[in-house]
């Protein structure tokens, strides 16, 4: 299905982000830094601010599935804190 409606520049494609956590939460379980199960979210490894345009920003080996506190830690040790599209399901 094609849609005309204008796209948000430099955001996550969602259908296509949203899917894809999902996809990510189902092959892990629970956090893959400390193995927590709840409110698991799918952080990229890579800042998608730099790789807007790349193949990076769904791939697999780029998103890391953690939980809330592995997230945050995960971002303060970028120091660059980016924002993701993040659904904590
Ligand atoms: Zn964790
Ligand atoms: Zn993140």
């Amino acid at each position: 299905m094609k849609s005309k409606k204008p796209k948000t520049k430099s955001k996550l494609n969602k259908d296509k982000w949203n899917e894809l956590s999902k996809q990510m939460r189902e092959m892990h379980p629970s956090c893959e830094l400390c193995g927590a199960t709840k409110n698991l979210q799918v952080h990229h490894v890579f800042c998608t601010k730099y790789y807007a345009k790349s193949i990076l920003r769904y791939h697999p080996s780029n998103l890391l599935v953690c939980c809330p506190t592995c997230h945050f830690k995960s971002h303060k040790s970028f120091i660059q804190i980016m924002v993701d599209e993040i659904k904590g399901v």
